[in-house]
């Protein structure tokens, strides 16, 4: 039985967990369950869980959850304390759900902690991959991707040594304007269709820009410790081969399965084991289509701009990831274009320069002030374009 604490449980990725969690009775206790701002929702998983804590991060929906757990098994704690909870000595495993920055403290204190951390919230090993290494490594903690891209590459480096590593080939839908013309009106209810993956409205807007394909150049860069140069991406829509690594033999092995976010997220929870599902199975005997295509970089910048964040490295990555972040927020308020997304995050590289990224403090400081330069060069967007 192993305790796990799972960060952004009424989330898409945290209800899949425990989905996951229900289909394998009497594997793991639930210590702790953290939403966002589903209060709601929470106050029910904490009914059937009865995790030993709960947290909510905003408080407009604290009364609602106060009023419905039950106060004898579980105990509301302040979203600040999350990151105790992370590392409190009766936690095996952290499934970090966040969406965003925001997720960073947690994965820092949980690995700090020597946690196994069941990382899904991309962003933190984005912002500060190599403090994240350099944490685990010390205090023994470990990385285990959650991201269906980092999961295949994860499974598929078992097939030979590092040294042997000839390229990580990161495959992607292409999202819903892969074959769009140009990127002029489209809105955020087109924008949120994504024609394989069913997801939160953060990670769906990344994947129609190709931003969550760039977040995933840095984030295979960081976890698996491979120049980006080393590092493709291939357009391949049917979302079933999930990543590839070629090795110097020349040899390319592949993960696949049909895309259910329940896989990976059931192979990080009982790594190393595999556990028989029954979720989902190909059946062979019908036509099964897998087509490839070269990613159009020239339409997608969001490529480009992350080789270009891992090669000046330090604060560039954390710097990519904030201005993103504000980019698709004002995009989603219909306050920009869609294409002002990929403006905004190459002008705030422009402006924001360079740093390191040594300390969580520096990185939490680019974080702000990207945040910050983005947020007025989309306030600039809003006031120049009409649409
Ligand atoms: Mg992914």
């Amino acid at each position: 039985m192993k305790n796990l604490v799972i960060l952004g449980s009424t989330g898409s990725i945290g209800r899949n967990a425990l989905d996951i969690i229900d289909r394998n009775p009497g594997r793991f206790r639930i210590i702790g369950l953290t939403a966002n701002r589903n209060a709601e929702l929470l106050a029910a998983q904490a009914r059937k869980y009865n995790p030993s804590y709960v947290a909510l991060c905003d408080r407009t929906g604290l009364s609602i959850l106060a009023e419905s757990i039950n106060p004898a098994k579980t105990k509301l704690i302040d979203a600040e304390d999350v990151s105790k909870l992370c590392s409190d000595s009766s936690v095996d495993i952290v499934l970090n759900a966040v969406v965003g920055f925001a997720g960073l403290k947690a994965t820092a204190a949980a690995l700090i902690a020597g946690k196994k951390v069941a990382l899904a919230n991309k962003e933190s090993m984005v912002a500060a991959g190599p403090l994240l290494n350099r944490m685990a490594a010390t205090h023994g903690g470990e990385i285990i991707p959650i991201d269906s891209e980092h999961s295949a590459i994860f499974q598929c480096l078992a097939s030979g040594k590092r040294t042997e590593v000839a390229r990580l080939i990161l495959t992607s839908s292409g999202g819903p304007f892969f074959r769009r013309e140009n990127f002029d009106g489209i809105t955020p209810e087109e924008a949120l269709k994504h024609p394989t993956w069913n997801m939160g409205p953060k990670i769906t807007i990344d994947s129609a820009t190709l931003m969550n394909k760039g977040l995933e150049i840095i984030e295979a860069a960081y976890l698996f410790d491979i120049p980006a140069d080393r590092i493709e991406v291939v357009i391949h829509p049917q979302s079933v081969v999930h990543s590839m690594v070629e090795f110097i033999d020349g040899s390319t092995i592949a993960q696949l399965s049909k895309p259910d976010m329940r896989l990976p997220i059931q192979y990080a929870l009982f790594y190393p084991e595999r556990i028989k599902q029954d979720l989902v199975q190909f059946d062979f005997s019908k036509e099964l289509r897998l087509d490839f295509y070269p990613p159009p970089k020239d339409k997608f910048r969001s490529l480009e701009l992350a080789y270009r964040a891992v090669r000046e490295a330090g604060i560039s990555p954390a710097v990519f990831n904030a201005a993103n972040e504000q980019a698709v927020k004002a995009f989603l308020d219909h306050k920009i274009q869609f294409k002002r997304i990929f403006d905004i995050v190459e002008e705030t590289m422009n402006r924001c320069g360079l740093g390191d990224a040594d300390t969580l403090e520096q990185i939490f400081t680019a974080n702000s002030k990207a945040s910050h330069i983005a947020g007025n060069i989309a306030a600039e967007f809003e006031n120049t374009d009409k649409f």
